[in-house]
């Protein structure tokens, strides 16, 4: 089925609700994909990512909602559908490797080919394109276990999609693997998904590996979806403190909508120890004037100054520097609040040092508690 068929979007969840007992482990969730896209869901252990993946692969059957793959209804409760996981053509790739031991990477990344009857010398046309692609050409003739984690993974990776899937899933592939060897994987998988150009689905709990790998990130908590959207829009537009707070390091700090100005702007009145200051920031969706809220910005946009600058500002004392090479993580304690800042190491910031923290407005939030 074409595009034009199914409004731009490959995949289409629509209100899927999954219960185990009482418990509502995914709660009436909706979003979709267009073909070729990455999508992650991202969230803490026990949201439900893993949950709503299952669903999709038909191996758990949802207690309601429709799950729609180019056109195809895979599951819908209403119209009693539910299609067989070996019929929905999905690859997977799941933490643990799942790949053959006592097979060699070559018989590994053949095999489902073997079992759909795929004519020989397809076989091995396919078979080595693949292992070119996950760059295992040197490993072919070795036995799975032999393997590092790392090269175990692409052997996997390689098998899920020789077949072409017409949908690729993965549950937190990479957390097996050490970080340096998980950092350099990120970047592959996604160059390797976008070489294949399989719509996939990726399942991690790391905020770091969904930014760098997702076209659209779904960050969730306890079974429903808190936002959905591209990398930098999650970053630099959180919806709510829960995804400001999930994703990189924020200020967060309650206050309350003073008033509104101009284009989505705003100004918040934040109150610690008795001093009351008003910040302008950016209003987020969802607030209005006298409403309670949380003022959100990153450390990058937080400035410790020591002159007083124009404009609103808090004086405070800066109580920790840690130096990281290319940049200065600071501490700078005003009123009961303190203020996670990052300086440039040139700016010379020491502890005990009185200084004024100022916000950049372009880059203060507004959000919803
Ligand atoms: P993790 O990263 O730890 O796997 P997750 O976000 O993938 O977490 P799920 O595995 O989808 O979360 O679980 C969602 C909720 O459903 C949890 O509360 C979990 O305890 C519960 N749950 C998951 N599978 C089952 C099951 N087979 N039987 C009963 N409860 C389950």
């Amino acid at each position: 089925m074409n595009q034009s068929e199914t409004n731009g979007q490959y995949l289409e969840i629509n209100r899927l609700t999954k219960y185990f007992g009482d418990d509502r482990a995914v709660d009436g969730i909706s979003f979709n994909i267009p073909e070729g896209k990455f999508l992650t869901l991202l969230g803490p252990s026990g949201c439900g990512k893993t949950t709503t993946l299952m669903c999709i692969a038909g191996l758990l059957t949802p207690d309601a909602g429709k799950i729609t793959v180019g056109g195809i209804p895979f599951t819908s409760t209403e119209e009693k559908i539910f299609l067989a996981p070996e019929k929905r053509d999905i690859g997977m790739v799941f933490q643990s490797y799942a790949i053959w031991p006592h097979m060699t990477v070559e018989q590994n990344i053949s095999y489902p080919l073997e079992i759909k009857k795929v004519d020989i010398s397809e076989i091995e046309d396919r078979v080595m394109e693949i292992i070119r692609l996950v760059g295992l050409e040197d490993m072919v003739g070795k036995d799975a276990t032999q393997l590092s984690g790392g090269q175990q993974q692409r052997t996997a990776l390689a098998r899920a999609i020789v077949c072409r899937p017409s949908l690729l899933l993965f549950d937190e592939p990479l957390s097996n693997l050490d970080l340096k060897l998980r950092e350099r994987m990120r970047v592959e998988l996604k160059r390797i998904q976008h070489e294949v150009g399989i719509t996939s689905v990726y399942v991690t709990h790391d905020q770091a590996e969904a930014l760098v790998m997702s076209d659209e990130i779904i960050v969730m908590s306890k079974g429903h979806i808190e936002q959905t959207g591209g990398p930098h829009a999650i970053y630099a537009r959180p919806a709510n403190r829960y995804v400001s707070n999930f994703i990189g390091i924020a200020n967060l700090i309650e206050g309350k909508i003073a008033r509104t100005t101009d284009s989505g702007r705003a100004e918040i009145e934040v109150e610690q120890g008795g001093e009351r200051v008003l910040l302008p920031c950016l209003l987020g969706e969802g607030l209005e004037p006298g409403d309670e809220a949380f003022l959100s910005v990153r450390p990058e946009n937080v400035h410790a100054v020591r002159e007083r600058p124009e404009g609103p500002s808090m004086e405070g004392e800066i109580i920790q520097t840690v130096f990281l090479g290319n940049h200065l993580d600071c501490r700078v304690r005003w009123q009961d609040f303190e203020w996670k800042v990052q300086a440039h190491p040139r700016e010379r910031l020491r502890e005990g040092e009185s200084v004024f923290v100022r916000l950049d407005a372009d880059h203060t939030l507004a959000v919803l508690p």
